[in-house]
């Protein structure tokens, strides 16, 4: 039996769907710029570089599994939004996707602000110099202590959840003789075109206050009465992995009505809105997401029109790009181990790494792409499922990839597109060691940002 593999045929009618893959690629070893981050290219030897560094020379030095992050791809990402939006408008970039000190100070010298949800993403905030009042604190259950800290050092704003948060937040400030200012999260009722676990405005879940029958409304009331808070405006985050904009205006018109309801009822015009993150990016060919010019474009105008028809003062933008700023800018390396060719199924391909260093692909069915990246091959392609080491047979790196049928143990894998929620959401599952992170400049200088773990880093919190 040929280790080659093909899409659809009647070997593997009762296993895979006719016409469910995409053809392979015309050239395996071809880097699709929509999947790679800008530096990336291949060397004379055929190994992927980065910043000009080779796969192979990083391995070696860094070791792998191991993130690789491209680190002008990120400022250049950053720099696009703030322009794309514009002094009127302000950047948040969402800290969950992946936060270190060295991000904060990417961050603060490209003129972005930063969405922080938890203490932990404060500490390495304010640890690393963002100035307080351009961070955001999020979350729909923060603790007194998140909120106080947060408080005290003078946040730009906390973006309250809850009935019980807006007096809780109040409280606080009015314990500390300060006045904290607060956007108050609504959810709009549209639904993201997107896997549901990662949707976030179904009125059916935990983030927010529903517009649709004035909870929102009365949190505004609320908020308005007390001492302790500045009320600025009104937020609404849609869900991820968007391309569509269409959601987007919906929630924009629904936010701008509620402005119109809390002028008519308050006689204030909120001065703020913000309209989350979510926007999509490539994980794969396939996917085309929006440039940040076009999407700043399209928001800008839904929201003066909306504006306009109900009276308003356009109030000052705001929006939280996560995954579309970092999630292009980093690929994982990982190491063969083994290939196993199941007859008549598929053949799969085992890394050094897996749902610990990506845990997307088993959340979410998240699709990635992958590529041969310590040499080229005129192989031909076969299809292959990427597994990790771990002790699940769920843990799936990238379900379906064509590969060259010569890929074998101690070849070096690069899958693209793994800045966001992966080291962020890495585990030590099977008490694993989390990979480290690794910013390639543009002039080759690379340098761990976010070291590898070791054994005494586990070690250290089992107290025996
Ligand atoms: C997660 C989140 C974001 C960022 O989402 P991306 O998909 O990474 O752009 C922005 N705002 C809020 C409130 C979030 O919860």
């Amino acid at each position: 039996m040929s280790r080659s593999a093909h899409p659809a045929g009647p070997r593997h009618a009762d296993v895979l769907p006719e016409g469910h893959y995409a053809p392979p690629p015309a050239d395996l070893n071809a880097l699709d710029p929509r999947v790679w981050a800008r530096t990336v290219t291949r060397n004379k030897a055929g190994a992927i570089t980065v910043g000009g560094r080779g796969a192979t020379d990083l391995a070696a030095e860094f070791g792998t599994p191991a993130y690789f992050l491209d680190e002008s791809d990120f400022r250049a990402r950053c720099r696009a939004w703030r322009d794309a939006f514009g002094p009127d408008a302000d950047v948040f970039y969402a800290g969950k996707a992946f936060l270190s000190r060295a991000v904060v100070r990417w961050l603060t010298e490209e003129g972005l602000n930063l969405d922080v949800c938890s203490g932990g993403e404060l500490a390495t905030a304010l640890g690393a110099g963002m100035p307080a009042e351009r961070i955001a604190l999020h979350g729909n259950n923060k603790s007194v202590e998140e909120i106080t800290r947060a408080v005290e050092e003078g946040v730009g704003r906390i973006v309250v959840d809850s009935f019980q948060e807006i007096v809780r937040v109040a409280h606080i400030a009015e314990r500390l003789g300060k006045r904290q200012r607060v956007q108050i999260r609504v959810t709009v009722g549209v639904e993201a075109h997107t896997h549901e676990f990662i949707a976030t405005a179904h009125e059916d879940q935990k983030f927010g206050l529903a517009l649709a029958g004035g909870q929102a409304a009365e949190a505004v009331r609320r908020a308005l009465k007390l001492d302790g808070l500045e009320l600025v405006g009104i937020h609404s985050h849609i869900g991820s992995q968007i391309f569509d904009m269409a959601g987007f205006e919906v929630s924009a018109r629904r936010v701008v009505q509620l402005l119109a309801e809390v002028r008519d009822e308050h006689g204030v015009e909120l001065p703020e809105i913000d309209l989350g993150g979510g926007l999509g990016i490539a994980y794969t060919p396939e996917d085309d997401p929006r440039e940040p010019r076009e999407i700043a474009a399209a928001l800008r105008d839904i929201v003066t029109r909306e504006c306009a028809a109900a009276g308003l003062t356009v109030p000052r933008i705001s929006v939280e790009p996560g995954r579309a700023i970092v999630g292009p800018t980093a690929f994982t390396l990982y190491e063969v181990g083994t290939v196993k060719e199941l007859p008549g199924l598929r053949t799969y391909v085992s890394v050094d790494g897996g749902m610990s260093d990506n845990i997307r692909t088993a959340l979410y069915d998240a699709e990635y792409s992958v590529a041969l990246a310590s040499r080229t091959s005129t192989a031909e392609p076969v299809l292959v499922r990427v597994v990790g080491k771990h002790c699940e047979s769920g843990d799936i790196v990238v379900r379906n990839a064509f590969l060259p049928a010569d890929v074998a143990p101690g070849d070096l894998l690069a899958v693209p597109a793994t800045g966001a929620y992966c080291r962020s959401m890495a585990s030590n599952y099977n008490h694993a060691l989390r990979p480290p992170v690794v910013a390639v400049r543009e002039d080759g200088e690379a340098r761990v940002i976010v070291r590898r773990e070791t054994e005494e880093d586990l070690l250290r919190l089992d107290v025996g």
